[in-house]
């Protein structure tokens, strides 16, 4: 195949969905198309001054990086310039031709058709280049990668429908030139004071000067981008180095969105200037919306951006953010590390490890500050990233009791569905000679808060936390304590009380009764460890119990239906002798009624427990012998 001939490709099929939802979805945001571009941009011009660092040479010609708007009123074209890194062929194809996020088809699951809906989800999941196809029925790139020969240069066009050309040309200048051909209906973007006004407020403090072409000066010199003809409109001071008290929210907002992509404001951000044995700069921010998979743990690289002495080295979030603070976005810039910093240098790195430290804190005081200040905006944290940040109950022993601080729970003790409660609210509502904090998992928040286990501590007041997060069983197998409480969940162990004694009309405290438990057991064989009275259930009559050390049922069915070996671990059966169910096996005559109830005792425990039965035609059939009241022989 000759690369110089010109090639037309189709988009994957899932671009093209993607491209038509976009457009619809955002139209009423349209004008971020050019938030996005300049973010390229800039991003672009990032990426040549580091390599310039190793080869000044790709810099040479054209020193000064910059990023220029132009208009073509008559041709009804906007043209957005960079004279960045640039690409070569196969990197327009790999960028530009696919949409190359994991989110895509999760995506395309959810998408809802629901504008507003769809308009979150998208903006999640990031639109960049594509975004000028709100506005534009037809977008040139022409691009040349910085370094290759003039001949090398790249030209692509789409109408955004369904196909893209793609051909080699000769390019004088490096960088990418974005040409939008402007729909009919959206030609006040060749308004230069529209498009002033769009770029103070989105990308004033950028670290790039973005210029316009006077329109005399334009006039007068005609082609050639001449500096004189050119006037720069933005501060093009990065934000991050100025200082705080010359910056306001909207100012922060407009950057967030310029590093992350998101199309929503973040939720909080934290910025300090770190002066003493190291000068550094970290701005972190908090977005409003979790990444579709950021249970994936897998889109970090638009993470933490680092920069040294204000040039954009890495996107560093494995080296300076632990795992569980995956959701933080930003910029760290530090004065004392080379410019030469490698990625296996930063892993071993002293002041690198010292800069983590001093994030992680960042982080976790912005958090607190938030929980503190404002409970609600903190729940909207809760709802996206809780479940990340339990892992750093595991993964973060120095740091435990301050996430522990931070986490948030359900509770038997709400009065209303959605609400949480911190730790220290448990602590404080406990009574004094109360030395445990009883939870439950399983594996929804309704499977939980109807837990047979729950009986006696509804019955004594007792709060528990009803846990219902996949990471929550895992969590609380190294979460032993808070400020020197144990943590015990209900379901495993004895509970060491016993129900309030005598219900009105019931008999008194009921005696132990060996034989029953016994015969019970004998029918139940090894599927139960062993049959005993319940101190916990008032109402139900059977649940399961594990031993403290063991994995909850929920848990275990997980880990069988993922293929992994669990231990053999059969739970103790508990049985309510208050029950009526109790009371009948204990008079029961026949034989077959006595095994088909006990099975059904065992059965519905592990059913209520949200378990699967081995054979549930079986429990079928005991149970509709059992409310036949008929005789085995005839069923
Ligand atoms: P994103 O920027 O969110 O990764 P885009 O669709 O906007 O997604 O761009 C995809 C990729 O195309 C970028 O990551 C970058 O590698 C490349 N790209 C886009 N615009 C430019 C540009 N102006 N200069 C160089 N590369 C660019």
């Amino acid at each position: 195949m000759n690369p110089t001939e010109q090639q037309t490709h189709s988009f994957q099929a899932e671009v093209r969905e993607v491209l038509r939802l976009m457009i619809h979805s955002l139209y009423s945001n349209k004008e971020i198309f050019l938030r996005e571009l300049i973010s390229n941009a800039s991003d672009a011009c990032d990426k040549l001054r580091f390599e310039a660092l190793r080869d000044d040479a790709l810099l040479a010609d054209d020193p000064d990086l910059r990023i220029e708007i132009e208009v073509d009123t008559d041709g009804g074209c906007l043209r957005v310039r960079d004279n960045g890194i640039g690409m070569n062929r196969e990197e327009v194809t790999e960028h530009i031709g696919t949409i190359a996020r994991s989110g895509t088809r999760q995506f395309l699951e959810q998408a809802t058709g629901d504008e507003e809906l769809d308009r979150q989800l998208i903006g999640q999941f990031g639109v960049g280049f594509y975004s000028a196809f709100i506005v534009a029925d037809r977008v040139t790139l022409l691009t040349r990668r910085a370094g290759d020969a003039p001949s090398e240069g790249v030209y692509w066009e789409s109408a955004g429908s369904g196909e893209y050309t793609i051909r080699q040309v000769e390019r004088p200048e490096r960088g990418t030139e974005v040409i939008l051909h402007l729909k009919e209906a959206e030609h006040e973007f060749l308004e230069t004071w529209r498009l002033r006004a769009l770029v103070s407020r989105y990308s004033d403090h950028i670290g790039f000067p973005i210029r316009f072409r006077t329109e005399a000066a334009a006039d007068d010199e005609g082609e050639a981008p001449e500096a004189g003809g050119w006037e720069t409109v933005n501060q093009a001071s990065a934000l991050w180095t100025l200082p705080r008290a010359d910056l306001d929210e909207d100012d922060y907002r407009a950057f967030y969105k310029h590093i992350s992509h998101d199309l929503e404001d973040p939720l909080c951000w934290s910025h300090n200037h770190v002066e003493g044995a190291q000068t550094y700069i970290n701005l972190l921010y908090v977005p409003s919306r979790a990444p579709l998979d950021i249970l994936l743990q897998r889109d970090e690289r638009r993470g933490l951006r680092l920069y040294v002495k204000r040039v954009f080295i890495m996107d560093a979030a494995e080296q300076l953010l632990p795992h569980y603070l995956r959701f933080i976005r930003g910029v760290v810039d530090s004065d004392d590390l080379p410019l030469n910093v490698s990625r296996e240098l930063l892993q071993e790195n002293e002041l690198v490890g010292k800069i983590r430290a001093a994030v992680v804190k960042r982080a976790l005081d912005m958090l607190s500050r938030l929980a503190d200040e404002d409970a609600e905006r903190y729940l909207e944290f809760w709802d996206q990233f809780g479940a990340v940040l339990k892992e750093g109950i595991v993964e973060d022993h120095a740091h435990r009791e301050r996430i522990a601080g931070l986490l948030r729970f359900a509770s038997t003790h709400d009065s209303e569905a959605g609400q949480r409660t911190s730790l220290a609210e448990y602590l404080a509502r406990m009574p004094a000679d109360q030395e445990t904090i009883w939870y439950i998992t399983a594996d929804s928040h309704r499977a939980a808060s109807h837990s047979p286990h729950l009986e006696i501590f509804r019955q004594r007041g007792i709060e528990v936390l009803l846990m219902s997060d996949r990471i929550d069983e895992w969590m609380m197998g190294y979460f032993t304590e808070y400020e020197g409480r144990r943590f015990r969940s209900i379901a495993k162990g004895e509970v060491g009380f016993e129900p309030a004694q005598a219900e009105p009309g019931g008999e008194d405290a009921q005696p132990a009764r060996p034989q029953l438990l016994e015969r019970i057991a004998e029918v139940l064989g090894e599927a139960v460890a062993e049959v005993r009275a319940s101190q916990r259930l008032t109402e139900s009559a059977s649940c399961l119990v594990l031993g403290e050390q063991e994995l909850a049922l929920h848990m275990r069915q997980l880990l069988q239906q993922a293929g992994q070996a669990v231990p053999d671990a059969a739970p103790v059966l508990e049985v309510n002798l208050g029950h009526p169910l109790l009371k009948r096996l204990e008079t029961e005559a026949s034989d077959q009624a006595f095994t088909d109830l006990a099975h059904i005792l065992h059965q519905q425990a592990v059913l209520a427990e949200g378990g699967q039965l081995d054979d549930p035609a079986a429990f079928v059939q005991r149970l509709n012998r059992v409310m036949a009241g008929a005789p085995a022989e005839t069923a």
